[in-house]
């Protein structure tokens, strides 16, 4: 596996391919790898002759200064993990590689940064557009690899391809989860042992939730007894639980026709925000 620090050293590699049918990968990441990123790079792998993954904790993404600043970090586990998962080149830019200068720019996303995510995180998804889009023109990859487990991010990306038009296509993997449900991410391993188990409430919740709308019940019973349960949990506090259009993120109160639905939470365990979501029909 290579390492690569700058642009022109992804440039320089990148460039020496061979150019004939040769597919490059690109699976971008923070860090503290878990098996949900080695899920996408194993999807990457089967989908592109070379994959590049990348490790940059973007600092424009957080708006919560403790939040970045506590943000886990594990190199030398990922790089073994990577090592081990046959990736190509890791490209481990610093901030100022990325941003030789603060970005002036900022991307309006209208109506999907401006709710769930969006709202409770102001700010957050012009950072993920601007790095995004940073790193797609700086590694030019064929197709990019996202999680499920961020929906509302897979939105904004999607629209930042098709506003923007990258050439590039986005592939879509679905949520890697614990043995008891709660879903794989980088921030668990802030959680103490006590937190870890109430951090099952949100899995919890949100299968529970598809379980009785698949039965017929309706979203306002559901969403009270979602609120009873998370009062029971005294570590845990919700912060939205909401059905939407899984592409473009209108809420809904009831199902009617849609066929494109999902169930999208955030919650804080102690200190530690997580999120996640799950799909109706699938
Ligand atoms: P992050 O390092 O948290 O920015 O995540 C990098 C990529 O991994 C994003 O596309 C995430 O959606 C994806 N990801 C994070 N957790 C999971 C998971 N449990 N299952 C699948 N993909 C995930």
């Amino acid at each position: 596996m290579y390492i690569l620090r700058t642009k022109e050293e992804v440039n320089y590699n990148l460039q020496i391919l061979p150019k004939s049918n040769k597919t490059i990968g690109l699976v971008p990441t923070m860090g503290a790898l878990h098996q949900g990123h080695l899920e996408l790079v194993k999807i990457a792998k089967q989908n592109s002759a070379y994959v590049v993954v990348s490790i940059f904790i973007n600092p424009t993404q957080f708006n919560n200064q403790e939040d970045f600043e506590k943000y886990p970090k594990t190199l030398d586990k990922d790089l073994e993990l990577l090592h081990k998962s046959g990736v190509d080149y890791l490209f481990m830019p610093d901030t100022v590689e990325i941003y030789p200068s603060r970005p002036t720019l900022s991307i309006d996303f209208g109506h999907l940064d401006k709710i769930l995510e969006g709202s409770f995180r102001p700010g957050h998804f012009n950072g993920v557009g601007i790095v995004v889009s940073k790193l797609l023109n700086i590694v030019k990859p064929n197709i990019a690899f996202f999680g499920q487990k961020d929906l509302q991010q897979v939105a904004i990306i999607k629209r930042l391809v098709e506003d923007f038009s990258f050439d590039v296509k986005i592939n879509v993997v679905p949520t890697v989860r614990e043995e008891d449900g709660m879903a794989l991410s980088s921030r668990n391993l802030r959680l103490d042992p006590e937190s870890r188990q109430s951090a099952r409430i949100i899995s919890k919740a949100l299968f529970f939730a598809k379980s009785e709308l698949l039965a017929g019940n309706s979203w306002l019973s559901i969403r009270k007894k979602v609120n009873q349960m998370f009062e029971s949990e005294p570590q845990a506090k919700l912060e939205y639980f909401e059905m939407v259009t899984s592409d473009s993120f209108h809420i809904l109160d009831s199902i009617g026709n849609e066929r494109n639905v999902s169930i999208c939470a955030a919650a804080y365990i102690s200190d530690i925000r997580l999120i996640d979501n799950i799909s109706i029909f699938d």
